[in-house]
């Protein structure tokens, strides 16, 4: 691709055949069976000899000086193979050794049998079950069982004119054929454990790959803006990769360049002149032709993908580099890299590369939503504060005009009248509300509601509450009020007490048909608790827990008509948090509902 040495791959190119290091990992792997399995083996092959000796003994004991002789040869052919398997540092590779001991004790019991004139068949017999041992047992692929076989034939070949007279086609027949079946069982046995090592590699990888992405993801799942995010990101990359260096390039569309957003494992000075650089828009659209989902650049000094001086500069020997896509737009380049270390990366480095490139993209849409959606809810929450704002005015002028016509102002209203005047006055008053829960529960979301405390007389707060509730307790109702705290004045913020307490006092009151409703004040120790119990219509148990969402309203209420939105208990619980304090709800349908309000009760001094 006239790229010099740069390579573009794709994250599961290698699935298909078995990387360098992973074949060497499986070399390693064999050579360590092979000495363990070696020695079990000649262990095992002694003591059959022994059992064969005794037999032979006792079927021919003239034969006991060759099988002395050839048993001491054994003997030591197998003590001295063993020896030099098990040494730490190897003279010969154990193969070598185990392949040239195969070959001596194949060669070994043709001597035997052509020096004692052994029957062709017995011969055949035992060769054969010697070279299918072998393959089963030694883990070596079919050029060592190649050998062994060959040296045992041939020389059975030269040991027949010594062997008891007798046909030998069919003996040679069959040596021939446990050979042949010898070197193909090694074959298959080598091919199968090849497999299964390459399998449980990718297996292995896989669920390594798999867990580091995870805990990328989950790590950038917490985090909000987009410096910080990707300032992570490179730390991660850092860490997972077991590189140097990692560092993220966005796409500034305005600017037309890729420049620096944050990077990891970057010395100041480094970093410094790394902020300089700004990658032009042929970049990006060489960028999007070239990369197909990593690319990597082994050794700096041999591509001509990137400025060599600039990357050597920058502290870069060798690198991966990963666009990071949204939809068709390339957005960004992440590259990750060694100081020092050239030569190719690992698959799991490439995968890895590949996957954080993904973690990026969906980390970056991410924070642009989170953006976006405040900068959505900012202007829906300044939207309405300005509405609300400017629905107060106008009202309190309807509401004044009203109560100055119900005071007779403008002259004497006959009984008509003042029942539409009534209605104005309630559906002007219950707007008013409104507007004003609304405008609270902006200031609440705004973080603006700052706590003032100052003494707060709770008879003089009572006493202005039930002014304001006068003319909306229902016929049939009594609102009563009990001050168990006494004179004493609590510290506490007044507004924000007074608000809480209207919302109690108004659901109560809009709530119930008949009966009370109580609101009494306690201080135990060092706390203020409230309370506000009616005998109205209550509430089911399984409707307890949304009461307190925003505009949630119990759909089975028999008051819905008589207006609300379903902010007041919301705002209620909000202002009691913002008071440190804790709210409490006993209801039962038909029975009433009590709303108790426990705040902690400040020093006896003024303070914000
Ligand atoms: P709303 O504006 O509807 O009063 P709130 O947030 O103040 O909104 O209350 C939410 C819902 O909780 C009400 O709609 C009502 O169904 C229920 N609720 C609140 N206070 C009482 C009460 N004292 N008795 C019965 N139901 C109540």
């Amino acid at each position: 691709m006239g790229q010099g040495r740069v390579t573009a791959v794709g994250a599961d190119a290698y699935r298909v055949s078995m990387s360098p290091s992973l074949a060497s990992s499986y070399t390693a792997e064999t050579v360590a069976l092979l000495r363990a399995r070696v020695a079990v083996s000649v262990g095992l092959f002694v003591l059959w000899v022994a059992i064969a000796s005794g037999f032979e003994y006792a079927s021919y004991p003239d034969r006991a000086w060759p099988m002395l002789v050839v048993c001491l040869f054994e003997l030591v052919a197998c003590s001295v193979a063993v020896g030099l398997i098990l040494l730490d540092h190897w003279l010969i590779a154990p193969v070598v050794v185990a392949t040239v001991l195969g070959i001596t004790l194949g060669v070994a019991g043709n001597v035997y049998s052509g020096w004692v004139g052994e029957d062709a068949e017995r011969l055949v017999m035992a060769q054969g079950l010697f070279l299918s041992a072998l393959a089963i047992a030694l883990p070596w692929d079919w050029r060592p069982q190649v050998w062994v076989s060959t040296m045992t034939c041939l020389t059975y070949w030269l040991a027949t004119p010594y062997l008891r007279p007798g046909p030998l086609a069919y003996p040679t027949l069959a040596l021939l054929t446990a050979a042949v079946g010898s070197v193909a069982g090694a074959w298959y046995v080598d091919r199968y454990r090849r497999d299964a090592f390459h399998s449980e590699a990718l297996h292995r990888e896989d669920r390594e790959v798999a867990q580091a992405l995870l805990h990328v993801g989950e790590e950038l799942a917490h985090v909000r803006d987009q410096d910080a995010t990707l300032a992570r990101l490179n730390e991660l990359a850092v860490e997972t990769l077991q590189c140097d260096w990692s560092h993220t390039y966005i796409w500034d569309p305005a600017r037309r360049r890729h420049r620096l957003a944050a990077c990891a494992g970057v010395p100041p000075e480094v970093r410094s002149e790394i902020e300089q650089l700004a990658f032009p828009l042929e970049r990006q659209s060489r960028v999007r032709e070239i990369i197909d989902e990593v690319v990597e650049i082994p050794d700096v000094a041999a591509q001509r993908f990137v400025p060599c001086g600039l990357m050597l500069r920058c502290g870069a020997a060798s690198s991966l580099v990963s666009r990071i896509v949204r939809g068709e737009e390339v957005i960004g380049v992440l590259a990750h890299g060694y100081r020092e270390r050239t030569g190719p990366f690992s698959q799991k480095q490439r995968r890895l590369a590949a996957g954080l490139a993904h973690a990026a993209a969906i980390a970056l849409e991410n924070v642009r939503l989170i953006a976006d959606l405040k900068t959505a809810s900012t202007f829906k929450s300044e939207f309405v504060a300005t509405l609300s704002h400017e629905l107060r005015t106008p009202l309190n002028v309807v509401l004044g005009f009203a109560d100055m016509l119900a005071d007779g102002a403008f002259g004497e209203l006959t009984r008509a009248q003042q029942g539409a005047l009534g209605r104005v006055r309630m559906g002007a008053r219950e707007v008013l509300d409104m507007v004003e829960e609304t405008l609270d529960l902006g200031r609440i979301d705004a973080g603006r509601e700052s706590v003032t405390r100052t003494p707060v007389d709770l008879d003089g707060l009572f006493r202005e509450v039930d002014r304001e509730f006068e003319s909306l307790v229902p016929d049939g109702v009594a609102l009563r009020w009990h001050n168990a705290v006494g004179r004493r004045a609590v510290v506490g913020d007044r507004v924000k007490l007074k608000t809480i307490l209207k919302n109690l006092v108004g659901n109560a009151l809009k709530f119930t048909d008949s009966g009370t409703v109580e609101v009494t004040a306690h201080a135990p120790g060092r706390k203020l608790r409230l309370a506000v119990k009616d005998t109205g219509i209550g509430i089911a148990e399984s409707d307890l827990p949304v009461i307190f969402e925003m505009f949630r309203q119990v759909d089975g209420s028999e008051k819905r008509g008589t207006g609300g939105v379903g902010l007041g208990l919301h705002i209620v619980q909000r202002l009691v948090v913002v008071l440190g304090g804790e709210i409490a709800v006993k209801s039962a349908p038909g029975e009433g509902s009590t709303f108790t309000i426990t705040l902690p009760l400040a020093e006896q001094s003024t303070g914000t």
